[in-house]
């Protein structure tokens, strides 16, 4: 009888796991953790990323500003939280950088997480504040020499994205500044545009509308070539600085266990999303590239991101940065 019993509920169990995933997402929200400030460049991505996704799933993806410490406090949240496909995360090139930076980082970005897919790779430029009294990018560089005890550089924290892009122009040009943490650069653009910080380098996904309205100065593309949607902005190459190529990848992931069933169908929802001509158009316009539907998968990600951590680990450790 008892053995009866545990044998129904153990083919209960193995007939409850597929119809699970076969429902997913069903009612319940999806939770996209995004490891950075609302209305910030990482925002931007996933909130138009997520509004495809959710459609092609049948279901809600909410999202969850959980910024802090570069994004590393929001993607140990995820690594931690139930993994049932109902909790996600949207993290960028920080993802790869945070295990030689931080050395109390609490999570393994390869072994706690599945890989959902990669979403979009955007680019970065170096603004000044408008009063900054440099025109250009010629000018601006013996003015930051001139004046760099009195200069601040924003960024979102170690290991951010303008954390890192901050890091490569000061060793290029050979000066130190100081620098002024936050949760994301949605809050350091405002004390950009402000004037309390004096330049930061940013994602065009968060500063493609300031520059058009000409509220912030683009100095210089921090790329070897033009920035398709801003033509008008010198690419670094042209500038004097060699070998500054800027791209900041961004991701999907969920917890470690999440089923494979729903992997796949989180997968497949993101395929679906980055060939989308309207998720694309949008972020062309805001000079990213959406991922292939080829890179969208988890193998390609589980991949990108080994790389990435063998690429970055020994270069961190070389310069002696550590978050702690
Ligand atoms: N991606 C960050 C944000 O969304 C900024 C950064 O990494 O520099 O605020």
């Amino acid at each position: 009888m008892k053995f009866l019993s545990t044998l129904s509920l153990g083919v209960l169990a193995a007939l409850a796991a597929p119809a699970q995933a076969q429902d997913f997402p069903g009612s319940a929200p999806i939770v996209a953790v995004v490891p950075f400030a609302a209305g910030g460049p990482t925002d931007k991505v996933a909130r138009d990323v997520t509004a495809v996704m959710a459609r092609h799933l049948k279901g809600q993806i909410v999202i969850e500003n959980v910024g802090g410490a570069g994004g590393t406090i929001g993607a140990k949240k995820v690594a931690t939280a139930r993994n049932d496909g109902h909790t996600v995360l949207i993290h960028h090139i920080g993802m790869s950088t945070a295990p030689a930076l931080y050395r109390q980082l609490g999570f393994d970005p390869l072994k706690d997480f599945e890989m959902i897919g990669e979403i979009a790779d955007v680019p970065m430029v170096l603004l000044g504040t408008k009063n900054l009294p440099p025109d250009n990018f010629k000018d601006l560089l013996p003015y930051i020499k001139a004046n760099s005890s009195k200069l601040f550089l924003a960024n979102a924290g170690i290991g951010s994205a303008s954390h890192l892009c901050g890091l490569l122009f000061m060793s290029t040009i050979g000066t130190q500044l100081g620098t002024v943490p936050y949760k994301g650069t949605a809050p350091a653009l405002t004390d950009l545009i402000g004037g309390q910080v004096n330049l930061m380098c940013d994602q065009t996904t968060n500063v493609a509308g300031q520059i058009k309205a000409g509220v912030v100065k683009p100095y210089v593309a921090m790329q070897s070539a033009r920035i398709d949607a801003f033509k008008d902005i010198p690419a670094a190459a042209e500038q004097g600085l060699p070998g500054i190529e800027v791209k900041i990848w961004h991701a999907m992931y969920a917890p470690k266990g999440t089923p494979p069933a729903v992997v796949e169908k989180l997968s497949a929802a993101l395929q679906a999303a980055v060939e989308d001509p309207v998720f694309r158009g949008k972020m062309a316009e805001l000079g990213a590239q959406a991922a292939t539907g080829e890179r969208a998968r988890p193998e390609s990600l589980r991949k990108h991101l080994g790389n990435e951590i063998a690429k970055w680990t020994p270069v961190i450790r070389a310069a002696g940065v550590y978050a702690d």
